[in-house]
């Protein structure tokens, strides 16, 4: 067993990190403050190759695995862009997997260049207020009428939806009355973000503010039936099948922010002088920093262990699922300790931590909350009755 990267996977990381690096602290402080787009990130990243790092080499990608782009997200979280920095290129990197694993030719050809160059952002629409995590229950319909799919509906919580030229979406073909089974009926499109037909609200949020996330109105939105992904009906299939890699990542993005939060507190413990020596000299101080990065460490790990299961055609579901469960709990006990550590300075936005806290609770809630995970392991894993 090597627990080592191997000698490409440290060059990723390090090139990685090289350009996160020209984005200093006060870039994403005011981008947190004021909103807007990383747009000068995005394009850096774009220009490097980075985007299409998940996306097969013959439509312009590099063809690598989600090991690697868990590596990547961790090092550009950990770079000091935290959720802010992840959030603006995670559906670039690996939210186009239903088509790369389900369009037809033409479509992979069409789809996939643009996403992999950063000509295009997109955005990924699942969520509705009135279903939830349940989400075999979705409303939003579109209904084939000759070469298009009418729909009308109702989204909430899509991030990056005031920007983005392209949009991924799940809505219900078919009834839910005229199906055997409540995961049938389902499809999903990758088409053009109609403005006309879609009324777009911003969501005020507790953070993360350079990302918008929005709710959604759909009223008569006509889609190029050339647009659905693989076959009427299937759209849930489809989103489960990339669902384990999202959390993968999502993983390696809590631990990299968690990782920058306990670097921020171990830092300030050395410098900072209280009753004549550095507070980091007491064990009061010391102990809780230390518990962060023992549970980082497993964390990662147990992320590393979940990529490798999914680039090698294991089953995954318990892994990823643990893994963005431990990386997410880590990551914001991480976060809230850099800010006692910091002691009233922490609450301070110019030393960053407190904005990390903000930021670590959305791989917490999203994309599926901590409940919902402790769920599927007892049920998945330890044979209990399924509870939900
Ligand atoms: C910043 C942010 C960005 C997001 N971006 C996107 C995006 O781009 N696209 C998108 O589609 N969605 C997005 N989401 C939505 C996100 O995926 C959902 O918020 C998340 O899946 C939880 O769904 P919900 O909010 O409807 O919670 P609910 O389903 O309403 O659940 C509320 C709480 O009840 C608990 N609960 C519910 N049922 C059970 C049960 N049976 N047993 C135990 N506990 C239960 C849940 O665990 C949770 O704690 C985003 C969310 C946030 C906060």
């Amino acid at each position: 067993m090597d627990f080592k990267l191997s000698d490409s996977q440290e060059a990723i990381r390090d090139a990685v990190t090289r350009i996160c690096k020209t984005f200093k602290d006060d870039y994403w402080l005011q981008l947190d403050r004021k909103g807007g787009f990383p747009i000068d990130f995005f394009k850096a990243m774009a220009a490097d190759g980075w985007l299409g790092v998940c996306i097969p080499e013959e439509y312009g990608g590099s063809g690598l695995g989600i090991t690697e782009a868990a590596i990547m997200m961790r090092a550009v979280a950990e770079s000091g862009g935290g959720m802010a920095a992840a959030s603006s290129i995670h559906v670039n990197v690996f939210g186009l997997h239903p088509v790369v694993t389900f369009a037809n030719a033409e479509q992979k050809r069409r789809m996939l260049p643009p996403v992999a160059k950063g000509e295009v952002r997109s955005c990924f629409a699942v969520t509705e207020p009135n279903v939830g995590l349940n989400t075999t229950q979705l409303k939003t319909r579109a209904v084939r009428q000759g070469d298009a799919y009418r729909v009308n509906g109702h989204k909430v919580w899509i991030s990056t939806a005031q920007v983005a030229e392209k949009i991924m979406i799940l809505a219900r073909t078919t009834p839910l009355d005229e199906v055997r089974k409540p995961t049938e009926g389902l499809s999903l499109f990758y088409t053009d973000m109609d403005r006309k037909a879609i009324d777009i609200h911003e969501i005020d949020k507790m953070g993360r503010k350079a990302i918008d996330s929005n709710e959604l109105f759909i009223t008569d939105w006509d889609i190029p039936a050339r647009d659905l992904i693989g076959e009427e009906g299937r759209g849930f299939h489809y989103i489960l099948h990339g669902m384990n890699a999202e959390r993968v990542l999502l993983a390696a993005e809590a631990v990299g922010l968690g990782s920058l939060a306990l670097a921020r507190g171990a830092t300030y413990a050395k410098d900072r002088n209280v009753f004549n020596r550095p507070i980091g000299q007491n064990q009061a101080i010391q102990h809780p920093l230390a518990r962060n990065w023992m549970e980082l460490q497993a964390a990662w790990l147990m992320t590393m262990q979940a990529a490798w299961q999914y680039d090698t055609g294991q089953d995954a579901g318990a892994g990823a699922n643990a893994a963005k469960y431990l990386a997410a709990e880590a990551g914001y006990s991480a976060c809230e300790t850099a800010i006692m550590t910091h002691g009233g300075y922490g609450y301070a936005k110019e030393f960053h931590v407190e904005r990390y806290l903000r930021e670590i609770l959305v791989p917490r809630i999203a994309p599926i909350s901590p409940q919902l995970i402790l769920c599927y392991i007892a049920e998945r894993v330890l044979g209990l009755p399924k509870s939900y």
